[in-house]
């Protein structure tokens, strides 16, 4: 029994692949932040893990707990440190694998952000994957396969995860997470598919409002002049994690696009601001609002490649036409 929220297709999958005994050595999840990439590769390790003689992951025995306390023996965690995935982590993975397995017939790692591995490190790590040991299974994941070397893609089973539909995320948060049925509903449009947001945002209202001063913050610029659109830039890009800003940055310039398209309004995530999204929609158009949101994804993508934040903050910032 998976506890995943969304991605049925990839569970069905994930879970065929055990029981067909046709496991990929590396798999790729890939997709946006929060969307339940991690999640999904941690519940795939369970049942790798999982004892059971029924249907696995069974979520109960001693395989599928520990893998989830992370207390697994045959289980590595890696995340980036300090924003990237290093050398010295990539050859502890590499000397982890190639031990035997101690509880379960698989080694198991899973390494979240992927994209902000090192060029040096990536490489390190291709030998691995061109001649895994018998046991290993390595489970990546990263926001977008562009970021990656070829040479690694290549390698890896890619499963690419879209954001979870609105209702599927309200109706979780409902009977999961014991939510109220209205603030479930508005927490998961404004998640616009992020599962692992969603839920945080649930408990921690602090995001909420943290959202709405970053889509303020946007909606503020365009009737100011470079020197404010500078400062902006300088002072986002001496934040630990910039990606959430400009991730709610890309929903308000996909809104205007909505509109601008003449689009059914209910499809917009941010509702408070509608009269103002009007307005920027028709003095924008949709060229212009879809350029826009193409240029923010790239500045996420020079960001996760470790080109100068706040330059490219800079540009986009002093691209944007006053409305
Ligand atoms: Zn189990």
């Amino acid at each position: 029994m998976w506890d995943t929220i969304g991605h049925e297709w990839a569970v069905a999958y994930l879970q065929k692949t055990i029981e067909t005994d046709r496991i990929a050595h590396t798999t790729l999840f890939t997709g946006p932040a929060e969307i339940g990439k991690t999640h999904l590769a941690r519940w795939f390790a369970a049942a790798l893990h999982c004892q059971s003689d029924a249907r696995r992951p069974c979520g109960t025995c001693r395989g599928c707990r520990d893998t989830h306390a992370g207390a697994h023996a045959d289980l590595l965690l890696i995340e980036p440190d300090k924003g990237r995935v290093k050398i010295d982590q990539v050859r502890r993975i590499q000397h982890e694998l190639a031990l035997r397995p101690y509880n379960s017939p698989w080694r198991v790692c899973v390494v979240s952000g992927f994209e902000t591995t090192t060029i040096e490190a990536a490489n390190a790590l291709l030998k691995t994957l061109e001649e895994p040991p018998p046991h290993a299974i390595l489970l990546l994941t990263a926001l977008d396969p562009g970021l990656l070397l070829p040479t690694i893609v290549s390698r890896c089973r890619v499963l690419s995860l879209r954001p979870v539909a609105p209702h599927t995320i309200a109706d979780a948060l409902v009977e999961r997470y014991q939510v109220d049925p209205q603030r479930a509903t508005e927490i998961a449009q404004l998640s616009a598919g992020r599962v692992g947001w969603a839920i945080r945002a649930c408990e921690d209202p602090a995001m909420l409002d943290q959202r709405d001063a970053d889509v303020q913050m946007l909606l503020k610029l365009f009737d100011q002049g470079p020197a404010a659109r500078l400062r902006v830039a300088e002072e986002l890009a001496q934040r630990d994690d910039v990606h959430p800003a400009i991730f709610e940055w890309q929903l308000v310039w996909r809104d205007i696009m909505l509109l601008a398209a003449g689009c059914d309004e209910r499809l917009i995530v941010n509702q408070q601001q509608l009269p103002r999204l009007r307005h920027l929609a028709q003095s924008t158009g949709l060229e212009s609002a879809r350029a826009a949101a193409a240029n923010a994804q790239d500045v996420v993508r020079q960001i996760a490649q470790n080109v100068n934040a706040r330059l490219a903050l800079e540009t986009m910032l002093l691209s944007w036409q006053n409305r």
